[in-house]
């Protein structure tokens, strides 16, 4: 799995910034006004599940993560801090080569919060780097073997991720982003919770298909929740966490269940916390972390 990350922080925002920034405004702000900061969202290189982004798929997430709101971990707090995606590129260095040969591509975004009293202590955690992974969520709607291009939804082709096949590494090839969600920061990621979740929506031709993935997924993201509602709520019943979940549309049970996994995280983590993994060279992008 990749893990998304803060890049050092941009200091003044340009004008050019502040006109992006204003057209997401209710009025225009000053450069004063705006906190600004870089993001890799995420690239194409193999990730830990075995699977990687087409360089297409990239631009085309480069124009789904415009005004996609980001949330800060106090998200049970109703007044939720959040920071907003109001730039995005895709940056390729030809000199770098993934483990699929192609050069390296990311995708990288720019986000604004406003200066105000109560985001300064957010401001303070992302320039000192204590808030640096962020967690992104998208859609694809196609997922195919590198190998021979089977449809890894339909198809099972029998070629295993992670195995050689003429010398190159098997892996699902992601293209054809429907959408892109919500991204969130992860201060201290729990392997799960932190990098990018991907979903495979089914096409819409197969109805009888569809439906029986959109079931599993929603009985399988209710049952998460809930679990994660009862360890960020240990007081409310767990019937009552289970009412609550799914009376949820899909929307916003997978925000809900990211929110509540992170806070179910920091009261109790679920699993040995772990350092972030990055499978790039350690030197890598150093220069741009914080
Ligand atoms: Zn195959």
């Amino acid at each position: 799995m990749q893990n998304g990350y803060v890049l050092k922080s941009v200091q003044a925002p340009e004008k050019e910034d502040l006109q992006k920034i204003n057209q997401y405004t209710r009025r225009p702000f000053s450069k004063e006004e705006v906190y600004t900061f870089g993001l890799v969202l995420c690239d194409n290189e193999i990730d830990r599940d075995g699977e990687r982004f087409s360089v297409s798929a990239l631009y085309g997430l480069a124009g789904l993560f415009l005004g996609k709101s980001g949330l800060f971990n106090h998200s049970m707090d109703a007044r939720t801090q959040s920071a907003r995606i109001y730039d995005t590129s895709v940056e390729t260095d030809t000199s770098r080569k993934t483990a699929a040969g192609e050069p390296y591509s990311r995708l990288t975004a720019k986000a604004y919060m406003p200066r105000t009293k109560g985001n300064e202590d957010l401001i303070l955690e992302i320039d000192s780097g204590i808030k640096k992974e962020v967690s992104v969520g998208c859609a694809m709607g196609s997922a195919v073997c590198s190998v021979c291009g089977a449809d890894r939804r339909k198809h099972p082709c029998g070629h295993q991720k992670g195995g050689k096949y003429q010398g190159k590494v098997c892996c699902t090839i992601l293209s054809d982003p429907k959408d892109a969600y919500e991204w969130s920061f992860v201060a201290v990621p729990a392997q799960r919770a932190a990098g990018v979740t991907k979903s495979y929506p089914p096409a819409a031709e197969e109805s009888e298909d569809a439906a029986e993935w959109g079931r599993r997924w929603k009985e399988h993201l209710t049952e998460e929740t809930t679990r994660y509602f009862s360890l960020a709520c240990p007081g409310v019943p767990a019937a009552s966490a289970k009412k609550m979940t799914e009376s949820l549309s899909p929307e916003e049970l997978e925000q809900v269940e990211k929110v509540l996994s992170h806070a179910a995280n920091r009261r109790l983590p679920l699993q040995v916390q772990l350092a972030p993994e990055r499978t790039a060279a350690p030197d890598e992008n150093n220069d741009f972390r914080i």
